[in-house]
């Protein structure tokens, strides 16, 4: 049987960075991997272009993250700088986009991956070896003992990349409940006729729940970064357990498709706009509120007359009006879940040491990135929570 100091579970970015942490080390250190290559998922994100990290300052970061306080200790022991330098003194530079949001200055995930592959050099990689069993001691397969063991697996979305549910059953922890995070929403009307129209700077809402962001429209549903930062929430505040059972969904939400006035504002504009410019036709007018291809979605759904003049529209309409540019509702069937890009929920933080990441539960056990219940918005938040936990485990492992 091969020995070694440390085994880490899952080539992924937090896997690769708990392996790079605990060889700086000394440690002798074995990186076991499902699939044929590393990385499979990082290589998709941002779209191939890897959006690395959000460069908001350190304590706004943390307070975009509801486990902030568990992540806190990782974000402070391997910072944003920590992240650019190990890639700078490789020859690889950043650039920074609208929020704060860092890639690559090639704009290829695929450069993130070999830079952070260059580290592995001292780290014993076995691919297409799939942990099935983790026995006390700890002897995986019955191939390999370690003496600490780090579990990077991910979480359950894209299962293609080598992610999946069953990983859960090998950390021998409590979890908490698992569902789709990150995720398009799929609505009961079909979108077709708006398909690749965007709302811009829109505030969408799901009960008490507020996000201000983009919209864009699918063929099935609704996507683009609000809508996808708002799916956070909305999963979040359902209850249901993927491990459990896939259930149906039914909720709503609203746009308020012009959210710099409000509905006196509104009605005041439109009481002065309806005598001023009298001759001008609804659907004209609607363009100062809404994008040229939505007008007329809008109207439809109103069921009024796009070329009907201003000066001719009654009060009620006036008020159907006023009220659906505050509050336009969907009604929603559905999360996209092929689409979803992170797992809300995993391993139960309460049993996981935030300043090692090793459980309270077995000793020299650790745990990095998704497989925890740790998630964030969109925006480099996630990748910023993988190479934090993964670097924290390994430094730690190997320090013990
Ligand atoms: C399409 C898409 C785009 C994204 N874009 C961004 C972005 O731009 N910025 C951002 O911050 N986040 C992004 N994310 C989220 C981000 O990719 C994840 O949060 C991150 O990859 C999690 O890293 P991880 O190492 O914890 O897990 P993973 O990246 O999922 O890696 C887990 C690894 O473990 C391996 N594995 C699993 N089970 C076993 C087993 N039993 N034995 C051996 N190996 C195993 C898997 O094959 C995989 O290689 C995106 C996600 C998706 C799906």
């Amino acid at each position: 049987m091969e020995e070694y100091d440390i085994a880490v579970v899952g080539g992924g970015p937090a896997g690769i960075m708990a392996a790079i942490a605990a060889s700086r080390n000394s440690s002798s250190v074995i990186l076991l991997e499902k699939n044929s290559k590393l990385g499979r998922k990082l290589l998709m994100t941002g779209g191939g272009r890897c959006n690395i990290t959000n460069l908001k300052p350190i304590k706004k970061l943390l307070n975009s993250y509801s486990q902030k306080n568990f992540l806190k200790h990782s974000f402070y022991i391997f910072t944003n700088e920590d992240l650019f330098s190990l890639f700078q003194d490789k020859g690889l530079g950043f650039i920074q986009e609208d929020d704060n949001r860092i890639f690559p200055e090639t704009e290829k995930s695929l450069d993130i991956l070999n830079v952070l592959t260059e580290y592995l050099d001292d780290v014993v990689i076995s691919y297409n070896f799939e942990v099935e069993s983790i026995r006390q001691g700890f002897i995986i397969n019955d191939k390999i003992k370690a003496d600490k063991v780090i579990i990077a697996t991910g979480g359950i979305t894209y299962p293609q990349t080598g992610c999946s549910i069953k990983n859960y059953s090998l950390t021998s922890q409590p979890l908490t409940d698992i569902k789709y995070g990150l995720v398009p929403l799929l609505t009961k009307k079909d979108l077709s006729d708006i398909a690749g129209a965007t709302l811009y700077d829109v505030v969408i809402s799901y009960k008490k729940s507020k996000v201000k962001g983009n919209v864009l429209f699918s063929h099935v549903g609704l996507t683009g970064p609000g809508i996808i930062n708002l799916s956070n929430l909305i999963s979040e505040s359902i209850t249901y357990n993927l491990l459990d059972d896939n259930p149906d969904f039914e909720f709503e939400i609203a746009i308020d498709l012009c959210p710099e006035l409000s509905r006196d504002q509104l009605n005041d504009k439109f009481n002065r706009d309806f005598q001023d410019k009298g001759k001008t036709m609804l659907k004209n007018y609607l363009k100062l509120f809404l994008t040229n291809r939505f007008v007329d979605f809008f109207l439809d759904e109103l069921d009024l007359d796009g070329e009907i003049q201003l000066s001719r529209i009654n009060k009620k309409s006036k008020n159907r009006l006023i009220e659906n540019l505050k509050r336009f509702p969907f009604e929603i069937n559905g999360f996209n879940s092929d689409l979803s890009k992170v797992t809300i929920g995993g391993v139960d933080l309460s049993n996981v040491n935030a300043k090692t990441m090793e459980s309270t539960l077995i000793s020299d056990l650790y745990f990095a990135g998704e497989v925890l219940d740790v998630h964030g918005p969109t925006g480099g938040y996630n990748l910023k929570i993988a190479f934090s936990t993964g670097y924290l485990a390994g430094l730690s492992a190997s320090a013990k």
